[in-house]
């Protein structure tokens, strides 16, 4: 057990895509000895309740702790605690992320009603606030990247070099400097997660709470994007762990898997039967995430070309939960049109468990960093539709450089098109075009689902113990270990406020409040 006795304290971003790659890393934390408490607010909470329970009846250690989200404080209603709570009120915005930066003080009560001191803290990049939290205690503190290594060393690259402030607007056309493979678009496809007007504060807190960081953890592998990551690492002269994909980390059971980051809006049984009546690799999953909504002229030219392409599909549709179009258009005959051979799923999917199933031979995917790795991991090839922020990233790796995806000739963000286009980027004979090329049973789609299938191996392969994240992990663990050491003869100096664990150092048995004495096993 290469972490028994440390008590890690994990904090995610409230947003699924940051949350649910956070949890699976806590149980893979506990998996390895372990004491792990996952620090997020009742909403979040709730919705990630059924697989941290799981884990504990795996028998691991691993807890919710719940912190007030201070939103109500600055005018957002109550209850309102994810990002994609937010993303269509634009009123709420700015709120929430003053909200999600006053989060500190909660979490500093939190730290302080323990026992003793966690021996770290792993801080969603985004959440920098917990630099202050950490550094006020003497906490050892990592940071989570949630996105890939490629988009991390490209946005890097592309601020470094000041080619972000040099270009003329969004669509002035560049190649990323310095970068290991050719990289071309421009600022509306390389946005970095903060650079939007009136977040420049924001931005300047995540690049300052990086490069003060005691290491870096990125949901990522080696034989995926090893280059990425020696690169950034060394540009960020921080110890850097791939300790990915989290999804394989497995361990779940099948209920638990179902409702990975929120309960399904669907009856997973049903959706299991549907696919086990399908040919193996026939079905089209189509999924755009927690966040990013199509407009209704847009989910409509989709839903005519799925029609067209005539072949088997799930859509996870969360347009037809939210947006009276769409459930107008809907109620004319679409489902009864396609009832043979299409599933609607109105709301939330269970996403891993539709793209594990063996019927599943097609991801159209906004390309979502957790969705390429679950894509990857499963070997389903991707139909790439980014929307925003790191998704062209993706988009260029999966296409460009894995050679598992085909793009479906969406270019832009939405936001970036102009207002007549009303959100459309995709005719239904765009669509049906694309469908048919991802799907195709030719020689060239065949050769690609037998590179998606050698990924997923390696995916696999990179999380079993001796696989490169497996050794990663551990790495990262022994790393905890010496910086706990290092702060606790610190604490004589009054560098903490709260006590340490009682020893550090070898296979000492003795425990004291919730923290037991540390040992390292490689
Ligand atoms: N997800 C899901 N069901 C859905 C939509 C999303 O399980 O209906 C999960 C998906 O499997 C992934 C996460 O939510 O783990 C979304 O993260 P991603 O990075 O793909 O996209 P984002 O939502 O951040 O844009």
């Amino acid at each position: 057990m290469a972490a028994a006795g440390l008590h890690l304290v994990l904090v995610p971003l409230v947003a699924q895509g940051h949350i649910i790659p956070m949890v699976d890393l806590a149980r893979l934390l506990a998996g390895r000895g372990a004491r792990v408490s996952v620090v997020t607010t009742p909403v979040n909470a709730a919705r990630n309740r059924a697989v941290v329970d799981s884990a504990r009846r795996a028998g691991l250690d691993v807890e919710l702790a719940e912190v007030a989200f201070p939103g109500p404080g600055l005018g957002l209603p109550e209850g309102v605690e994810n990002i994609d709570m937010v993303v269509e009120e634009k009123d709420h915005f700015m709120p929430f992320f003053q909200a999600l930066w006053k989060m500190d003080e909660p979490l500093d009560e939190y730290v302080r009603s323990l026992p003793r001191r966690p021996d770290c803290l792993i801080a969603d990049t985004c959440n920098p606030w917990t630099a202050g939290v950490c550094a006020r205690h003497g906490i050892p503190r990592l940071v989570l990247h949630c996105p890939s290594a490629y988009y991390l060393l490209a946005t890097h690259c592309l601020s470094t070099h000041g080619v972000y402030d040099r270009v003329a607007d969004e669509l002035e056309t560049f190649e990323v400097p310095d970068f290991p493979v050719r990289a071309v678009g421009n600022r509306a496809t390389f946005r970095g997660f903060f650079q939007w007007p009136g977040m420049d504060t924001y931005e300047r807190d995540v690049v300052e709470a990086e490069a003060t960081a005691d290491g870096l953890l990125i949901n990522t592998f080696r034989d995926l994007e090893g280059v990425f990551v020696d690169r950034y690492a060394a540009a960020l002269g921080r110890k850097t762990w791939a300790i990915g994909p989290t999804c394989a980390s497995g361990g779940l059971d099948a209920d638990a898997m179902a409702g990975r980051g929120n309960r399904a809006d669907v009856d997973v049984g049903l959706v299991l039967s549907w696919l086990d009546a399908r040919p193996a690799s026939s079905v089209l999953y189509i999924s755009f995430g927690s966040l990013a909504q199509l407009s209704p002229k847009q989910v409509i030219e989709l839903a005519r070309g799925l029609e067209a392409s005539e072949r088997p599909f799930v859509w996870a549709i969360k347009e037809a939960k939210s947006n009276a179009d769409v459930q107008a258009w809907l109620a004319e005959g679409f489902e009864e049109r396609v009832a043979d051979r299409g599933l609607l799923v109105r709301g939330w999917a269970p996403q891993v468990t539709i793209l594990s199933h063996p019927a599943v031979g097609g991801f159209l995917s906004h390309c979502g960093w957790n969705a390429t790795l679950e894509a990857i991991t499963h070997g389903v090839p991707v139909l790439t539709w980014p929307y925003f922020a790191d998704q062209f990233c993706s988009e260029r790796l999966l296409v460009e450089v894995l050679d598992v995806g085909v793009r479906s000739g969406a270019k832009l963000p939405p936001m970036n098109l102009p207002e007549e286009a009303e959100g459309v980027q995709l005719t239904s004979a765009d669509v049906e075009k694309a469908v048919a090329e991802l799907m195709d049973v030719g020689p060239d789609g065949t050769a690609r689902r037998a590179r998606a299938k050698e990924l997923a191996a390696k995916a696999k392969a990179a999380m079993e113990e001796g696989g490169s994240s497996y050794a990663d992990l551990d790495d990262m663990l022994r790393h905890v270990v010496e910086l706990s050491m290092k702060k606790s003869h610190e604490e004589g100096t009054g560098v903490s406020t709260l006590p340490s664990a009682p020893q550090l150092g070898s296979k000492n048995k003795e425990s004291i409040g919730a923290g037991a004495a540390l040992s390292v096993e490689s």
